[in-house]
């Protein structure tokens, strides 16, 4: 399976990549095939069921918010973040939904969708039915999907060839399977591993839109930074946890002379811009998932630290910084998981850390052996990174879990950066690793809320 850049990062909402974003494709595409076969007209009924963590975490994760826009025919991508609510709420009041906003239908949400507690898809734990049915009751279609993570989602036969969307069969002039064969590239080549992800990007469009694209996903970060620290008040979901990235933001602009005389006041920075974005996803706003919406705070906080701190920054680096971030996030996702589901929050911040930490590495003058050191290293102290959200709810341990994550990633790549990129465990090897220690994890910490933090903090 070739993977492009834009598989790791891309728009959606809040405040889940797996049970937010995905559901609402798999909605969406669960449709398209019905209108496909001609049977949009003919359906009266549709049913949803939500399998393993999807049922166990889905109302805190807004599941059945993404299941109804979905069902409405709106994309992660284009849906307006602002009046999400109010068109699930016009769902609900009218108790009924207009199927790719073209058929409208009685849509009895306690009936149509279900949320089946302990059951579980046999081929992912985040398993969805569609079902949909007659005037008469009669069984029209049915389709299961997963949502693998990262946004991404499998029909029952796309999980069964381990196939991920149109275009993934695309021939690149640098395909890379591990760590090592991206090494092997490099050194062949004499490209960076930017330039390497780049050159294979062509395989899907030329090099201007490629730039364009990534320029675009860095303003939807920044756009996120900044709505996050202008945003007031508690996040939804009933654990009045209050938004912090505002008076953060107000202290550090308020008292500037203070960095004066701690120098480690740039760690409040960081700090902030991941509460900043992780708080406007807990919210349901618009963000990039980067590899996962839960931790979609950490690169964009070392993307601003590079851009704001670090001299002679440009948008040149910010791409090189992205893309190499990216080709680190495909070994991950080739390789093991960026499903908490499946291997716990190590597969979403320790992913993200070590994402950023190879990018950072590189635009901070890193060889291709120095960036694959960072990135090994962000992920070697990120092992068994267990997934326990209170509640279900992607705000404890989650928001303040990217600001570790950020400050983790600098920290790797200046490790790296002060070796000559010769070190113990590889890349692939910490990958390994990683995919073993999830499969051995137990279930209640893989983003089931049925261990850890979730069930030894009392909910208010
Ligand atoms: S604990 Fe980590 S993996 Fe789990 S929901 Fe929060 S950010 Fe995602």
């Amino acid at each position: 399976m070739s993977l492009s850049i834009f598989d790791l990062f891309k728009i959606g909402i809040g405040p889940s990549s797996s049970h937010t974003v995905g559901p609402m494709v798999a909605a969406r595409r669960f449709l398209l095939e019905l209108e496909t076969h001609g049977l949009l007209e003919r359906s009266a009924r549709v049913e949803t069921a939500l399998f393993g963590s999807l049922a166990l975490t889905g109302k805190g994760h807004a599941t059945d918010k993404a299941i109804i826009l979905g069902l409405c025919g709106e994309q992660p991508e284009s849906v307006d973040a602002d009046k999400a609510d109010d068109m699930v709420a016009a769902v609900r009041d009218s108790r009924t939904i207009a199927l790719l906003g073209k058929r409208r239908i009685a849509f009895d949400e306690a009936a149509d969708l279900l949320f089946k507690f302990g059951e579980i898809l046999p081929k992912h734990p985040n398993g969805i039915t569609f079902r949909a049915f007659d005037e008469a009751g009669a069984a029209l279609y049915e389709g299961n999907f997963y949502s693998v993570g990262g946004g991404f989602v499998l029909s029952e036969a796309e999980a069964d060839q381990g196939e991920a969307r149109p275009g993934a069969n695309v021939s690149l002039p640098h395909p890379f399977g591990s760590g090592e064969e991206l090494l092997a590239i490099g050194e062949q080549s004499g490209a960076s591993i930017a330039e390497i992800v780049l050159r294979n990007e062509s395989a899907w469009r030329d090099a201007e839109e490629t730039r364009a694209g990534l320029l675009q996903i860095w303003s939807a970060m920044e756009s996120c930074i900044e709505r996050g620290c202008r945003a007031e008040g508690c996040l939804p979901g009933g654990l009045e946890v209050k938004r912090r990235a505002k008076s953060l933001y107000d202290e550090l602009v308020r008292r500037p002379e203070a960095a004066l005389k701690d120098h480690l006041t740039i760690l409040d920075w960081v700090n902030l811009y991941a509460l900043a974005v992780n708080e406007e996803n807990a919210a349901g706003g618009k963000v990039v998932t980067a590899p996962t919406n839960g931790a979609a705070g950490v690169i964009p906080a070392v993307g601003a630290y590079y851009m704001r701190f670090v001299p002679g920054a440009d948008e040149d680096g910010l791409v090189t910084f992205l893309a190499t971030a990216a080709a680190i996030g495909m070994l991950y996702k080739r390789n093991a998981s960026i499903s908490a589901a499946e291997v716990g929050c190590q597969g979403e911040v320790g992913v993200a850390c070590s994402m950023a930490a190879g990018g950072l590495c590189a635009v901070l003058g890193g060889s291709n052996a120095q960036i694959e050191n960072a990135a090994e290293i962000g992920m070697e102290h990120n092992l068994g990174l267990t997934c326990d959200p209170i509640g279900g709810l992607v705000q404890i341990p989650c928001i303040e879990r990217n600001t570790m994550g950020a400050v983790k990633a600098i920290n790797a790549a200046r490790l790296a950066l002060r070796g000559d990129g010769t070190h113990f465990v590889s890349l692939d090897r910490v990958i390994e690793t990683m995919r073993q220690t999830g499969q051995d994890m137990s279930a209640k910490y893989k983003e089931t809320s049925e261990g850890g933090l979730a069930v030894n903090v009392v909910e208010c």
